[in-house]
């Protein structure tokens, strides 16, 4: 088991998108109310408080749609100036990232993982459940925005749904010849949107890297992170190809991290419903830092070493009912 020492931050757990793997059109969400939110001061306690002294120095901020939440940019301030703060990186869907990536950067934030599932902007506006103005430019605009500023290693991501995005690989992964960005492809997971996963299910990374292979040519990234993306090139490109496989494969054994959702909820783990710590209600009442990190190490202990069946078998049919956006992704 690796050490634990990554946390993901939702920060809110609404969205100005609707993707229909995440958050479909007419799926109840009851969102969170206001004064449930983990206040900016209250983030920044557990993480100076709670975390660090636990060892953790990576710090990534989600939601939800991180950029809808007010003060984001000073919460990325506080948090790149604690000098334990090793990573500091966000997931957003760009949308807003135009006028944001700018302050952002400035403030303190150095990488950036952005959702984009498709160079069409049909497709685009269907998958995000988009029927007004097309979303996909503003979209695009906000992704040169954070390349222009200097976000790197700047990271697209993909979830390849089938009869959907699936013929639009080869043309994805060609963003990574001429440009030094990570395309990193998402196998569709049952969370969120049971319908949709049971009609098509995902597809197999393999099966994306053998179409890829057979036009370029493919090898083996010596670029390895430390997350869960297998990370491969093709011959010559400036960038990188990573495939998130957590359908085909079972990268259980190499997780480092935990997950904060934006009411203060601590999981141990995406899929795993068991043994979270309300960490709100204990800052609320005032419970001391030092007990709060006895609790979290009890927790990290149950992080669960299981393999992939096992990890599915507490669910029904292994659909998890949970959106990404609610757990914070
Ligand atoms: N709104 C931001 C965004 O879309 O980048 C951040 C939150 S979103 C929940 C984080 C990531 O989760 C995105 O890359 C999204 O594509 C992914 N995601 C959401 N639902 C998923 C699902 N059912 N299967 C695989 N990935 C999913
Ligand atoms: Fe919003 Fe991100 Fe979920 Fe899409 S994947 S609905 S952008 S939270």
């Amino acid at each position: 088991m690796p050490k634990i020492d990554y946390l993901r931050i939702s920060l809110i757990d609404k969205c100005n998108f609707r993707c229909q793997y995440c958050m479909p059109e007419g799926s109840e969400l009851n969102y969170v109310l206001n004064q449930e939110l983990l206040t900016n001061a209250e983030i920044l306690s557990l993480v100076q408080d709670v975390f660090i002294p636990l060892g953790f120095t990576k710090f990534r901020l989600t939601g939800g749609e991180p950029l809808l939440r007010p003060g984001v940019v000073e919460l990325v301030r506080d948090l790149a100036q604690l000098p334990q703060t090793e990573d500091l990186a966000m997931t957003t869907n760009a949308f807003l990232l135009a006028k944001m990536a700018q302050p952002l950067y400035d403030a303190g934030l150095k990488r950036i993982n952005i959702s984009l599932d498709s160079l069409n902007p049909l497709t685009f506006d269907q998958i995000i459940g988009n029927r007004g103005k097309s979303r996909w430019q503003q979209t695009w605009s906000g992704i040169l925005a954070a390349h222009r500023v200097g976000f790197d290693p700047l990271k697209l991501n993909v979830v390849v749904i089938p009869g959907i995005n699936d013929t639009e690989v080869l043309d994805l992964a060609a963003l990574s010849i001429e440009r030094s960005w990570h395309i990193r492809f998402i196998e569709f997971m049952p969370i969120g949107n049971p319908d949709l996963f049971g009609k098509k299910a995902w597809i197999d990374s393999e099966e994306l890297r053998h179409s890829i292979r057979q036009k370029w040519g493919l090898m083996e990234s010596g670029v390895r992170g430390n997350g869960p993306a297998d990370v491969f090139q093709i011959p010559h490109a400036k960038g990188t190809l990573g495939f998130i496989s957590q359908m085909s494969e079972c990268f259980c054994d190499r997780c480092n991290r935990v997950r904060l959702s934006a009411d203060g909820w601590l999981r141990p783990c995406l899929l795993n419903e068991t043994g979270q710590i309300d960490l709100k209600t204990a800052l609320r009442n005032g419970v001391d830092p030092i007990d709060l990190q006895a609790q979290i190490n009890q927790l990290l202990l149950l992080k669960p070493e299981i393999n992939f069946k096992e990890r599915d078998s507490g669910t029904e049919k292994g659909i998890y009912t949970r959106t990404m956006s609610q757990i914070g992704g």
